[in-house]
């Protein structure tokens, strides 16, 4: 199949071609239509597998459409996935004037925390960092009442780093008709107990 049979926007066609990215993936292929259409899904997936557009695409496809607030959280387990998935955004979101937001580790606080005051339409973030910006400034956990996407990227690696409780603090301020899509290398109890939780119909997929 080709980017034009999923259901993308003429932009985000060119956007790819522009990128080199001749035809979609096995993981985008199956999971772009999917998400487009609402779902939530799991996807078990490598590094390499062309993930990160298989979920950045369709996210930037429906901002596209109606951009509001924050529109997007991706949570991902280092500080290095986290660039290195804003990139990826930002590359793919060029023709938007898309405003991204990293929220990680090691990094001014208040500066992140005006960042996310200011509403970027996708924010990037590390499970620790993310929970203490959520819990100390009142002002952030609003930011995210209307949050459409919740992405979980290397998802068994965020639940194994025993992020529970971080990511027990980020569900809590999110709306429940949030879209939620996780990514992961392999595929975990946790994992299931998470996808068990889905309000929208999920969607499976392995390569
Ligand atoms: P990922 O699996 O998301 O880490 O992506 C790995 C690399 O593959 C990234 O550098 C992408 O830019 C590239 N990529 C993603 N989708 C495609 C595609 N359909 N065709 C060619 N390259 C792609």
């Amino acid at each position: 199949s080709t980017f034009s049979d999923l259901g993308l926007a003429e932009w985000a066609i060119q956007t790819c071609k522009e990128l080199g990215m001749r035809k979609p993936t096995p993981v985008q292929t199956y999971c772009i239509p999917k998400i487009l259409a609402g779902r939530d899904v799991l996807g078990i997936a490598q590094t390499g597998s062309g993930k990160t557009a298989a979920f950045a695409l369709p996210i930037l496809n429906r901002l596209a459409e109606d951009p509001y607030g924050v529109f997007a959280l991706v949570i991902t387990p280092t500080r290095e996935l986290a660039f290195q998935l804003a990139e990826q955004f930002r590359a793919l979101g060029s023709c938007l004037h898309l405003r991204c937001s990293v929220v990680v580790g090691g990094m001014d606080m208040i500066t992140q925390a005006k960042a996310l005051v200011s509403r970027p339409h996708v924010v990037v973030a590390t499970p620790g960092r993310i929970k203490v910006l959520l819990e100390e400034n009142p002002d952030i956990p609003k930011v995210f009442q209307r949050t459409k996407f919740l992405v979980l990227d290397e998802a068994d690696r965020v639940l194994d780093a025993g992020f529970e409780e971080e990511l027990r603090v980020v569900f809590q301020c999110l709306p429940k008709n949030r879209q939620t899509l996780l990514f992961s290398a392999t595929m975990t109890s946790d994992l299931q107990t998470l996808l068990e939780l889905s309000a929208n119909k999920a969607y499976f997929y392995e390569a």
